[in-house]
């Protein structure tokens, strides 16, 4: 059955959509043959933190060069939002993009008054001035908490603005409390740009494919040149134009599945955009099948064959030496879900052994539907099973917790917040955030010979350790990680 329906104002939260989890502890064998048979979340009797799918709603939206963000809410509901306009700047380079527009980040700051007598005024008069102020070709309204509680008709203010102001003016839902999976804010982003921005495709372009990432490095255009095509990045550093278009292109690629589930299939289904049937190219294995995946659905099978074969003979000798270097050492990950099922794929490829993962949320199957893009079964087929495999969403707690008793050779992350506590214990650390940098084969490189050097280079971990103080208790460093999960704490 469907998950998309554009006719509705609202995306439904993933946990409703797609059936997504915060909490499970047991290995990686186990959490795919329970996502194939009806997967339940587990709850927690105790939590730290939680993201908010506000700021990744933002994330999908402010590095639009040409947009305006309006977050309709108390003022600390944006303080996050800077975040990424900090990352738009340090990362354009890398997207060949040398002078990005500013950012245009805009609050309602609701206050204790707006939410007895309402924010609908003060949000019609603040998407008037954003348009004014910037000349933005497209508004971007995220609601929070406050909004969504006195129940503001954001989306009818939306409609007369955009009536009056003649540019589209995108409500995009997507309450901190509405989700416990943060990345529903993603999908909230992409369902308002899809009903707002994308046009129903006059035609179709054999020589653009869509690729859903955040914000990694330009890796697309060398790839696609053979098969005589060019990326559209949805949506880090794209246009109100270039997005408009999306519905024309010939396919759509993901740089996360978990990021991309709800646009491609919403792309594929109402736009007519085919999805690449394959779950992104991390590791030798998967890298083959995703460049397959791609000659066959251009019907341009014998360039994908010759990419394959000049690619594997340029960078497979480097791959086999970083692998006899790594072989035997031990790797933890920690990470958002497919992105983290790509660093245990980059870890299998280069000889590490993976000794347990803390993925911050679990998709049992996609939007799409298709098993082929399930990137944790084919990490487990490809390179074997993980073991203390923990979904948390961030719970450092429980990261903490595991890192101290497992005491990996190395700790791979993609999030400062987590990388820290591996360093605080002695463990090198590699963080990265250029989603992209490990991906296809030439990325096996880039990553494993950054490995190789932080595993060598730990004596600064090794001298922090001595001087860094555990908050946590040595109570909770003796209980097992899942204490807590589903109502723990009486075990
Ligand atoms: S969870 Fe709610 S109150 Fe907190 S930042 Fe997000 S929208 Fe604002």
């Amino acid at each position: 059955m469907s998950t998309v329906n554009l006719a509705l104002p609202a995306v439904q939260v993933r946990e409703i959509r797609i059936n997504s989890i915060t909490g499970y502890q047991g290995d990686a064998d186990g959490l795919v043959a329970a996502s194939r048979r009806g997967l339940k979340d587990k709850s927690r009797s105790f939590s730290q933190c939680l993201g908010c799918a506000t700021s990744k709603a933002a994330c999908m939206t402010i590095l639009i060069q040409d947009g305006a963000v309006v977050s309709h809410g108390p003022v600390g509901c944006a303080s996050c939002l800077h975040e990424f306009a900090f990352t738009y700047r340090v990362n354009s380079p890398l997207r060949g993009v040398e002078s990005p527009a500013r950012r245009r980040i805009f609050s309602t700051n609701l206050t204790e008054r707006d939410t007895v007598y309402g924010g609908s005024a003060k949000l019609a008069s603040a998407i008037r001035e954003a348009r004014g102020r910037t000349g933005a070709n497209a508004v971007f309204v995220l609601t929070t908490c406050a909004a969504g509680i006195i129940g503001d008709d954001v989306e009818s203010v939306c409609d007369q603005a955009e009536a009056e102001l003649g540019i589209p003016v995108v409500a995009i839902f997507c309450e901190g409390f509405r989700s416990k999976v943060w990345t529903t804010g993603f999908d909230a982003a992409y369902h308002g740009i899809a009903r707002k921005l994308i046009a129903k495709p006059e035609r179709r372009r054999g020589d653009v494919i869509n690729v859903i990432n955040f914000w990694g490095a330009d890796v697309f255009s060398d790839w696609f040149a053979p098969f005589g095509a060019k990326p559209n990045f949805i949506t880090p550093y794209s246009t109100v134009g270039s997005l408009r278009h999306a519905g024309e292109s010939a396919a759509t690629v993901q740089a996360c599945s978990t990021l991309g589930s709800y646009m491609g299939a919403v792309l594929e289904q109402d736009f007519g955009v085919p999805e690449l049937p394959a779950a992104p190219p991390y590791g030798v294995a998967q890298t083959d099948r995703w460049f397959r995946a791609l000659g066959k659905l251009l019907d341009k099978e014998e360039i994908a064959e010759k990419v394959i074969a000049e690619k594997k003979a340029k960078y497979l000798p480097r791959i086999r030496e970083l692998r006899e270097k790594l072989s035997g050492r031990t790797a933890y990950v920690t990470a958002g879900a497919a992105h983290g099922h790509a660093l245990l794929d980059i870890s299998g490829e280069l000889g590490l052994k993976a000794v347990g993962a803390a993925i911050f949320h679990h998709d049992p199957i996609f939007d799409s539907g298709r098993e082929e893009n399930d990137q944790l079964a084919q990490r487990v087929g490809d390179y074997g099973n993980v073991p203390n495999f923990n979904v948390c969403n961030k719970q450092e707690f429980e990261l903490v917790n595991a890192l101290n008793r497992i005491r990996p050779d190395v700790l791979l992350a993609r999030h400062g917040g987590m990388t820290l506590w591996g360093a605080k214990l002695g463990i090198p650390s590699l963080l990265v955030g250029d989603e992209h940098y490990g991906m296809g084969y030439e990325g096996l490189v880039n990553y494993g010979e950054r490995v190789a050097e932080v595993i060598e280079n730990d004596e600064f971990v090794r001298n922090l350790a001595k001087h860094a103080i555990n908050p946590y208790t040595r109570w909770w460093l003796e209980r097992d990680p899942d204490y807590f999960l589903a109502g723990g704490g009486a075990k």
